[in-house]
């Protein structure tokens, strides 16, 4: 695990901690050369894991689905691709951390939206509009409202 300040491989774990009943494990990390710290999360893939859509179906999880979900909310923003990446793996580990084998698109929508909303405003408004299916000008104004 590389540092992502430097990028150097020399890193030291300073913390682990265990969550999501022994599915997941936190690290603090320490780089040794710059001494910035970050954190990794290391998590047990399971290869199958399922989307139950909208009308109640259940579909294999496409990653890809995902990225091309929130690199359109992107588009044209000045945000590194760099930060949208590492947006897309937060949103994943998030989603696969959990003892749970499925998840609502609903609540995919969720997690995407609750990072999203850190990094910008309108990649967030953008994918609320497609994820909620926006119809009027008075669901941006609310959803605007609740972001506040
Ligand atoms: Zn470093």
């Amino acid at each position: 695990m590389n540092c992502p300040y430097c990028n150097s491989e020399n890193t030291l774990v300073i913390d682990s901690r265990e969550n999501k009943g022994g599915r997941a494990i936190r690290r603090r990390r320490e780089c040794v050369i710059c001494k910035k710290r970050f954190t990794t999360s290391e998590t047990i893939l399971s290869d199958d894991f399922f989307v139950i859509k909208k009308d109640g179906k259940r579909e294999l999880y496409d990653p890809k689905k995902l990225e091309k979900g929130v690199f359109t909310a992107f588009n044209k923003l000045e945000v590194p691709v760099d930060t949208i990446e590492k947006v897309i793996r937060l949103i994943e580990d998030e989603i696969k951390s959990g003892s749970k084998k499925e998840m609502t698109s609903v609540e995919i929508g969720n997690v995407v939206l609750s990072y999203l909303r850190e990094v910008s405003l309108v990649a967030y408004i953008r994918f609320a509009s497609v994820y909620k299916q926006f119809q009027t000008k008075e669901d941006f104004i609310n959803e605007l409202d609740a972001f506040r």
